[in-house]
């Protein structure tokens, strides 16, 4: 296990249920996705990423600004175009149309909401890194072109947990903030439903502390100048300054230089207990894979949709637990 190149989803997967991970990554004997005829939730999360991506990218740049509302959303919808041209070969028109107006719903909706923070704060520093990867090729037409972000790095980051256990990962951070006194947020960006605070805090989404502790370890940051790590949602149309970027790992004393006041947020004993605790479930969860253990086991109640449900037999599972057979 200490030489895998783990992704945070396949440790999640893990941690979640072994035998989910022995079935969907060791297996690959996932439901394969039905054929759309517009696109996926994936492929619509991938398309988001990179418009975003492109559009801060060129923020850097001095393309555009945010005293300029009207240039900046009208770069905004034209990238959208751009970055949606291609698909409509493949695609039934009638759905493409659909998926369209739903991408820049969500694409508004973010726009709004940063424009609303930026304000509130006065910060307006352009992300320090968009799509930073790590244990990933680094294609030089990515980097040039805005897709990636220079100080991409192809070797996995290592990353020491709980002082003994060594996890090698890959993967890559849609964005991170910084600001001049080197205080950062990671952001990640998600169009679909995201876990609850209490989940993340729970260790239910490794990404958030996985890649907070990759921006520490692999990128040579402080700890002590982490603000948080938390999911950037399209929001639900409420208070658009508070509502989007709320759901993660947030140290209750940085949470105003990011513009925001999570109803929860971590105090220092909350945050070092926190990752303690995230830190010792993977490490559990490795021990058992390493002894070959894999057992139909979830940690917490199944997802609702886990590709591995057709082959588990989780209710034979359930019932023995019940039983008092197992
Ligand atoms: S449905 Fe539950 S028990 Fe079955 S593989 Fe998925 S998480 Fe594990």
């Amino acid at each position: 296990m200490e030489k895998r190149v783990w992704s945070a989803g396949a440790l999640n997967h893990l941690v979640e249920c072994r035998f989910q991970f022995l079935a969907i990554r060791l297996w690959k004997a996932a439901e394969k996705e039905a054929p759309q005829r517009g696109l996926s939730w994936r492929e619509e999360g991938e398309r988001i990423h990179e418009i975003l991506c492109r559009f801060f990218h060129e923020y850097r740049r001095g393309r555009w600004t945010f005293a300029d509302e009207e240039r900046a959303l009208a770069r905004l919808e034209q990238l959208a175009d751009e970055v949606l041209r291609d698909e409509e070969r493949e695609r039934d028109p009638f759905y493409l149309m659909i998926d369209k107006f739903r991408i820049k719903q969500k694409l508004l909706s973010i726009w709004k909401h940063e424009k609303e923070w930026r304000r509130k704060t006065g910060f307006y520093a352009a992300p320090a890194h968009l799509e930073l990867s790590f244990g990933l090729p680094v294609c030089k037409e990515d980097v040039e072109t805005g897709r990636l972000d220079p100080a991409s790095r192809p070797e996995p980051v290592t990353l020491v947990l709980g002082g003994k256990r060594k996890v090698r990962l890959q993967g890559k951070m849609d964005r991170i903030d910084r600001d001049e006194e080197g205080y950062y947020a990671i952001y990640d960006y998600k169009t679909g439903t995201v876990p609850t605070i209490e989940q993340i805090g729970q260790g239910r989404s490794l990404q958030l502390p996985l890649y907070l502790w990759v921006y520490q370890q692999g990128f040579g940051q402080d700890p002590a100048l982490a603000i948080g790590s938390a999911y950037y949602v399209k929001g639900n149309g409420g208070n658009a300054a508070a509502n989007q970027r709320n759901k993660g790992l947030w140290r209750k004393e940085e949470t105003g230089r990011v513009g925001l006041n999570p109803r929860k947020s971590l105090d220092p004993d909350d945050w070092r207990k926190t990752e303690e605790n995230i830190q010792r479930l993977i490490d559990q969860s490795l021990s058992k894979a390493e002894q070959g253990d894999f057992a139909v086991s979830p940690t917490w109640d199944c997802p609702r949709f886990c590709p591995a449900r057709h082959i588990c037999r989780v209710d034979a599972w359930i019932l023995s637990k019940k039983r008092g057979t197992r």
